[in-house]
């Protein structure tokens, strides 16, 4: 049924619509949002945060496989861990960062239980994770006020960074490829994230 809603909405990559069908979603959601875990719906995961609709977390995910078949992402905002797990199904390299403990605590344990080899860690992701840099991709999964300038700066060569930029109700998908020392930036579609909170992003 998600697969189905995904293909209408435009997604086409076999290896996307693939992985969709093969990461159980309601293992990460709630066990009361276990009849609906298939729909197109984003669910509350508790404080005030969200798992995001499948559709925003195919098209975050196909623009990485479009890019890149294999490499090291970084992940700004675990929340469910549901985006994390996908991209780790797709063979990438996954790194990824929550602010609240919560959350993190809860996606390490599932990582643990599905014997995903998730790299993860509880802190502030607009200062991206520079231990680990650099990546090929970065994709920040909450909406931010403007780029973080760390984040650019953990870019591989040729790569990407994904994040949704706007103000607190609605984003629009920006991409920021790196070439040398270039910077060439491009614009997608409109989304509505919860808020990126950090340093380099919304003040608390
Ligand atoms: N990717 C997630 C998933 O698959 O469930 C959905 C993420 S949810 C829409 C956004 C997450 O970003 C929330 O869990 C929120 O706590 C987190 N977040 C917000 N600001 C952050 C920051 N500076 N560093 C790390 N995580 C942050």
């Amino acid at each position: 049924m998600m697969v189905e809603k995904l293909q209408e909405y435009g997604i086409s990559d076999p290896k996307v619509l693939d992985a969709f069908l093969n990461v159980k979603r309601h293992l990460f959601v709630d066990s009361m949002f276990w009849d609906c875990a298939y729909d197109d719906s984003p669910f509350p995961i508790g404080s005030s945060q969200t798992i995001s609709q499948p559709y925003t977390v195919a098209y975050m995910t196909s623009i990485i496989v479009s890019h890149y078949h294999t490499g090291k992402i970084l992940e700004v905002g675990t929340g469910s861990g549901y985006q994390a797990a996908i991209l780790n199904y797709l063979k990438y390299k996954v790194f990824t960062i929550e602010r609240i403990e919560m959350l993190y605590k809860k996606s390490e344990k599932i990582f643990k239980e599905l014997g995903l080899n998730i790299a993860l860690r509880l802190g502030d992701g607009t200062l991206g994770w520079h231990e680990m840099a650099p990546y090929d991709a970065i994709i920040v999964t909450a909406g931010s006020p403007d780029v973080p300038k760390s984040l650019l700066e953990q870019l591989n060569e040729n790569g990407r960074l994904i994040i949704p930029i706007g103000n607190s109700e609605k984003q629009r998908m920006m991409i920021y490829h790196r070439q040398g020392n270039t910077i060439y930036e491009s614009s997608a579609n409109m989304f509505a994230f919860v808020p990126l909170i950090g340093k380099e992003g919304w003040k608390e």
